[in-house]
């Protein structure tokens, strides 16, 4: 792995400068990311045209455009007219920057770490157009598989794997897994509550997840998920927010539950496997 630069002593993939590049690149994929989210539904590119203010239409000139720090130096106006931006620009910028950080602190340097940026990326995109029109754009979902299972061929150790063709077949059946494990939680659903319980895209999503993680990673972020969605989704009916069949998207909760595997999840999915199995029983 980076032969080329074996000579550089291994501390040095773990200082400060490269922290903070990595955290600035990541600020500029987040900004990217902001674009996606506002374009991608609506079928616009997400190339051209440059950004631009929504109120007065004039372009925002590169020095206005710089990720997160743009905001605050314009306390969150345009320049030109004064018309507000959200913060959330600045938040995804600030969220994909420190995700992008945090992958490369916990498995820098490995070539699987432009795989869960890529993944992450992805996971945030879907998890924003999720939250804004209740659907997950398929060049996410259907994407992700496409890209996850040959990125598994191309990078076993995704899969703590050797060789091309056990990455590639243990990404297939995460997958596999992903996917028909959502979709049987929606079909039985379904079935209870004789509606759809549960959106195809979520169940794409989760294919996609899989094709990346593999299959115990689908384990935990369906079960973590369905805990974490359930609880707030009760906790919001509690409240009176939120009607019995009120439309919660699934996406975030398993996109952060994908994430949090990435983030020692893992660890704690071992550590419940040897407490079932007794003594420390290697699963
Ligand atoms: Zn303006």
């Amino acid at each position: 792995m980076f032969d080329a630069y074996a000579d550089i002593p291994p501390e040095f993939w773990q200082s400060p400068p490269v922290w903070i590049t990595i955290w600035c690149l990541g600020a500029c994929w987040g900004s990217f990311l902001n674009v996606c989210i506002y374009r991608i539904p609506k079928e616009l590119s997400v190339v051209a045209p440059g950004s631009h203010c929504f109120s007065c239409k004039k372009p925002v000139a590169w020095y206005d455009n710089i990720p997160v720090l743009s905001w605050f130096i314009l306390r969150g106006k345009c320049r030109n007219c004064g018309a507000p931006f959200s913060i959330r620009y600045a938040i995804i910028e600030a969220i994909t920057a420190t995700l992008f950080l945090g992958l490369w602190i916990q498995y820098g340097p490995s070539w699987v770490v432009p795989c869960y940026w890529l993944m992450a990326f992805g996971l945030l995109l879907g998890s924003g157009v999720d939250l804004d029109e209740f659907w997950i754009p398929d060049r996410v979902t259907w994407g992700g598989i496409l890209i996850g299972l040959p990125l598994s061929a191309l990078v076993p150790a995704l899969h703590g794997q050797e060789t091309a063709l056990q990455g590639l077949l243990y990404g297939a059946a995460g997958a596999a897994l992903g996917f028909g494990m959502l979709w049987t939680v929606g079909a039985i659903g379904t079935f209870l509550f004789k509606k759809d319980a549960m959106g195809f895209g979520d169940v794409k999503l989760m294919g996609a997840i899989g094709a990346f993680l593999g299959m115990p990673a689908v384990l935990f972020t369906v079960f973590a998920a369905a805990l974490v969605g359930s609880i707030f989704g009760v906790t919001m009916i509690l409240l009176g927010k939120n009607e019995l069949g009120g439309r919660i998207p699934f996406g975030p909760y398993l996109a952060a539950g994908a994430l949090a595997w990435l983030f020692g999840g893992d660890a704690l999915f071992e550590a419940y496997f040897n407490l079932i199995s007794g003594n420390g029983g290697a699963l």
